[in-house]
């Protein structure tokens, strides 16, 4: 630390991304829930040529293009969708406008460790709710709560799922403040909230082109609200970095959604080898969390969390271990093609055949 940080940030502890390693090629990497599918034909070819050449220009602040096709692929109107530079910094910018000296935060206490570090960075007063023992959120901890509340639905790293009817009945109790629901996780097998920002003033939805559309490379986030709270989000982003989503990402994501049909169908793909990998694990003596998401939250009573996690990083597979230490005997593994899921769990069954 220089003698230059002033003293708000001198204690902040930020977060710590899953491992990226260098040599990647070499593993089976289920730790940061990637699509284990490339992004479409169509975005393969709207990011050569005449789009690289443009590259000397400024790209679209308002992303005029991509906000129309979101809009008609969930029935909304261009005004009511905001974009960024992937979903974090959509929930940074949630935590710098909707959270402050009068507006404290609640979360999850297991939840998106993002949350954490956004309270602290901005120096919120963040409540953190536990989860109940079988780590489901109870909805009723968050009724008329009187703060800004957000909600990673499906949650992580557990994967479980609020109900569409528990999300509004915390959003119809909250009339005075603004729900954050994180979408990150929706499109494998949840039911998303979208419809619900039509009907009520005080819902956002969060979601992200990073794990269901193949582009956590291209930094891309959009959320759905109503108008003003868009209006809101937008304030905040032209006065940071008005052309924080690149020229190629735009381009990119714009063939994504023209090209919504492939996603859907590598959603389904992933959720057959969800299935496939929850039976496998199951009969290999594994608690397993029940997800709809591209991940499971899993552990053995035979192996150690962490020991399990370093023996599959001798092997080459990397999976996600957190330390602290109401989930250090669990793992969360992103859920690949049924190729590297085999060979996940033929790794599992000779480590645990050693131990
Ligand atoms: N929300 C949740 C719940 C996540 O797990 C993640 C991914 N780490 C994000 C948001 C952020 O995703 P991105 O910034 O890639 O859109």
């Amino acid at each position: 630390m220089s003698k230059f940080l002033i003293s708000k940030y001198t204690g902040l502890e930020a977060y710590t991304p899953g491992e990226q390693p260098r040599d990647m090629e070499q593993f089976i990497k289920l730790n940061t829930n990637e699509s284990p599918f490339p992004p479409s034909p169509g975005v393969i070819s709207a990011i050569t040529g005449e789009e690289i050449e443009k590259l000397r220009l400024y790209c679209d602040p308002d992303c005029i293009l991509l906000s129309k096709k979101l809009a008609d692929l969930y029935g909304v109107a261009p005004e009511n969708i905001f974009l960024s530079n992937g979903s974090d910094d959509i929930l940074n910018f949630v935590f710098m406008s909707f959270c402050g000296d009068e507006v404290k935060a609640a979360f999850p206490e297991i939840s998106y460790g993002f949350y954490k570090v956004y309270a602290q960075l901005h120096q919120v007063d963040a409540l953190q709710i536990p989860l109940r023992e079988d780590f489901s959120i109870d909805f009723r901890d968050y009724c008329g709560l009187n703060r800004t509340i957000i909600i990673a639905n499906p949650n992580a790293p557990t994967g479980m799922t609020l109900s569409i009817e528990e999300i509004e009945e915390i959003v119809k109790t909250n009339p005075d403040n603004l729900v954050v629901i994180d979408e990150a996780y929706v499109d494998f097998g949840a039911e998303s909230a979208v419809k619900l920002t039509k009907i009520y003033s005080n819902l956002l939805v969060v979601q992200t082109f990073s794990k269901s559309r193949s582009m956590a490379g291209a930094r891309l986030g959009f959320a759905i609200g109503p108008k003003e709270i868009i209006e809101d989000l937008n304030k905040i982003k032209y006065s940071t970095n008005p052309y924080n989503i690149n020229r190629l990402t735009q381009a990119a994501a714009c063939a994504a959604v023209d090209e919504n049909d492939y996603y859907m169908e590598k959603c389904k793909i992933i959720m057959q080898n969800r299935d496939y990998t929850v039976k496998a694990l199951e009969n290999l003596g594994f608690k397993v969390v029940p997800s709809k998401a591209n991940f499971i939250f899993v552990k053995s009573d035979k192996i150690d969390g962490e020991k399990l996690y370093l023996k599959l990083k001798d092997r080459k597979i990397l999976i996600r271990h957190f330390s602290s230490e109401k989930i250090s005997q669990y793992n969360r593994v992103t859920i690949g093609t049924e190729k590297q899921m085999q060979a996940f769990i033929n790794a599992v069954e000779e480590i645990l055949r050693e131990v």
